[in-house]
């Protein structure tokens, strides 16, 4: 079986060749086709941090198995981890935490047993960077949270909570602030939830859940999030069994998979030799468990779970008054250690299993679209507009432009309502939301919307608008605070 391999960069080149050395002492039955991506890859033009030959291998094997990568600052491109991400359709982001014997925290020294899996939503989010300055003052990050996506990543953590016969699945979101995205997200959960009856399944409030990480992790089992509150939330669970240098990470699709480490290339310890490869070689069992290389995944993980047990460890963590090992004596060691058993959280040795099939050839990109049941009309408009002026001056300008279709609802200005009502109290910025409805809920189309847009353009520039749907009796927007 062959796979795609990037070294990254920073200290990407060494863990990557510390895991490969591993790998290859245990007869990995896997080869390896070395492709061009990252921060050279910026350097010589291409702008998303990867060769067009390296993208053909990628989607011809499947499979990505990539060190860290550094994002040149400045130069107005994007993460090639993310722009790799998002390209190949790995909706979801899975991190497991476990405590690890050898690796001291609070919760290891108190005897709080900790084993999260951490399902993040890897595409969405305001993770397509899509950003405007609308004013001079305001900027505005959009955020996509789609049904299809959040049903693609969800049926893949309880899928996967499932095999891992998880105690509890856990939803965490905003949606009581966010509530038509955070909301859709939680809707589309408990969807799925309904297919799972075997799996208990419940939902937290992100910041209560960060609050009960960090005091009963041993409470929870699979977390499911979106893509934002996931990054963070993964991190503080890195951070619960020993920091980054503990922290996997497998992004998975339904045809190209990337297994790397969670942290960056640490560039201040990069070319010395002494970096931590557990992470990415946490991934590498990840990806070895996916390819159905279960033996070599566990054997190499009893004597990874073993050699921490021992007490040795790389200069990051560990019992300081020990001297450390460099990456390569790391390796040594591991190796060393193959058929050996920890005490704690030994793996089972179960048979390696056919490899999974090569990825479909697809002829065509995939269109993700949910059955439509509700009537759409459109009842309104919200026109976002340039104005350093008083509410009341505003709305005396803005009723001159509703004509027989439209009436002006209200005006906020950063989602807090400043007219009919309001306070002087609130601070105002040079962007409003206009709020215009149909009159008596008339059904309106798109040239009535164009009529009010050309006529409010001769008082005010108009950043941007957002049609008001409903969709059977559902308002398919929000309401300004104060509204
Ligand atoms: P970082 O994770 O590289 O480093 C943070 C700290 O952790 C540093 O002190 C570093 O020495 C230490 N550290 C990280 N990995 C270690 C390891 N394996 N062993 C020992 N110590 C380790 O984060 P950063 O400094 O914010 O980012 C550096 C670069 O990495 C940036 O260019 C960033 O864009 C990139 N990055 C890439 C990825 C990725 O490829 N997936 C992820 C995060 C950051």
């Amino acid at each position: 079986m062959k796979i795609a391999v990037a070294k990254g960069d920073g200290i990407g080149p060494e863990i990557m060749s510390a895991v490969l050395k591993i790998f290859d002492a245990n007869k990995v039955p896997l080869e390896y086709e070395m492709v061009d991506m990252g921060k050279w890859v910026f350097d010589k033009g291409f702008s998303n941090g990867m060769t067009p030959e390296a993208q053909q291998t990628i989607e011809r094997l499947g499979i990505l198995f990539k060190g860290p990568m550094e994002t040149p600052k400045g130069k107005g491109v994007k993460s090639v981890n993310v722009t790799a991400r998002k390209t190949w359709n790995t909706y979801a982001n899975k991190r497991v935490f476990q405590t690890l014997h050898g690796v001291d925290t609070v919760f290891s020294k108190a005897g709080i047993p900790i084993d999260i899996t951490v399902v993040r939503e890897n595409i969405e989010d305001t993770y397509g960077g899509i950003e405007h300055m609308l004013t001079h003052d305001v900027a505005l990050s959009r955020r996509f949270i789609t049904r299809p996506g959040s049903m693609q990543v969800i049926r893949y953590a309880f899928e996967m909570a499932r095999q891992k016969k998880a105690r509890r699945i856990t939803c965490g979101h905003k949606a009581n602030i966010m509530k038509i995205t955070d909301g859709l997200f939680l809707e589309c959960f408990y969807e799925v939830a309904k297919e799972y009856p075997d799996l208990k399944a419940d939902d937290i409030i992100v910041d209560d859940l960060c609050m009960k990480l960090v005091t009963r992790p041993d409470t929870f089992d699979v977390v499911v999030l979106t893509n934002l509150q996931g990054d963070i939330v993964s991190d503080l669970c890195a951070g619960l069994v020993g920091g980054l240098g503990f922290a996997p990470s497998a992004n998975i699709g339904d045809h190209i998979c990337i297994f790397e480490a969670v942290h960056g290339t640490a560039p201040d310890i990069a070319g010395k030799n002494i970096a931590n490869p557990t992470a990415l070689l946490l991934s590498g069992f990840a990806m070895l468990r996916h390819l159905g290389l279960t033996e070599n995944a566990a054997v190499i993980e009893n004597a990874l779970l073993y050699t921490l047990e021992q007490g040795i460890h790389t200069g990051d963590f560990g019992d300081k008054s020990k001297p450390s090992l460099n990456t390569t004596q790391f390796a040594e060691a591991i190796i060393s250690n193959f058929g050996k058993k920890p005490e704690l959280n030994a793996k089972e040795l179960l048979a390696n299993k056919p490899g999974t099939p090569t990825p479909l050839k697809l002829e065509r990109n995939t269109m993700l679209e949910s059955k439509e049941i509700e009537n759409e009309k459109i009842i309104g408009v919200d026109m976002f507009i340039e104005s350093n002026e008083q509410p009341d001056v505003i709305a005396k300008k803005c009723q001159r432009h509703g004509g027989v279709k439209f009436n002006l609802i209200n005006i906020s200005n950063r989602g807090t309502q400043v007219w009919p009502t309001g306070s002087v109290y609130t601070n105002l910025v040079n962007q409003y939301n206009v709020r215009f409805e149909s009159i008596d809920n008339y059904p309106l189309n798109q040239q009535d919307i164009i009529g009010l847009y050309v006529s409010l353009s001769g008082d005010f520039k108009i950043a941007s608008i957002e049609l008001l749907n409903m969709w059977g009796d559902k308002k398919s927007y929000s309401s300004a605070a104060g509204q």
